[in-house]
C-alpha cells in the first residue's frame, strides 16, 4: 500500500495493545465513552495475548492507516443522522 501522503510504500503490521479507544475526545481517567461523543475501535484489554490491529505505517511520515470497521463503533458521515446504539 502506498502511504496517500508521501507516496512511500508503507510497511504492514499490527497496533499490538490492550484497551483502546478511538474517541472525538480526550479521556482523561476512564476509557468508557460516554452517551454523546463518537468513537471507534473500542476495545477491552483482553486476558491474555494483546488486540492486534492489522494497518499500515508510513516509514516516511509516520502515519498509520487502519481499518477499524469490523470493531466496535459509534461514528456517522457528519451529514447523515447519528446512529444510535
Ligand atoms: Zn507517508
Amino acid at each position: 500500500m502506498k502511504c496517500p501522503f508521501c507516496n512511500v510504500d508503507m510497511v504492514h503490521g499490527y497496533l499490538n495493545c490492550g484497551a483502546v479507544i478511538w474517541a472525538d475526545r480526550k479521556h482523561k481517567i476512564s476509557l468508557l465513552p460516554d452517551r454523546t461523543e463518537q468513537y471507534a475501535l473500542n476495545l477491552r484489554s483482553p486476558l491474555l495475548s494483546p488486540n492486534a490491529i492489522e494497518g499500515d505505517c508510513c516509514p516516511q511520515c509516520k502515519r498509520i492507516i487502519m481499518d477499524v470497521s469490523q470493531y466496535p463503533n459509534r461514528l456517522s458521515p457528519a451529514d447523515s443522522p447519528r446512529n444510535q446504539i
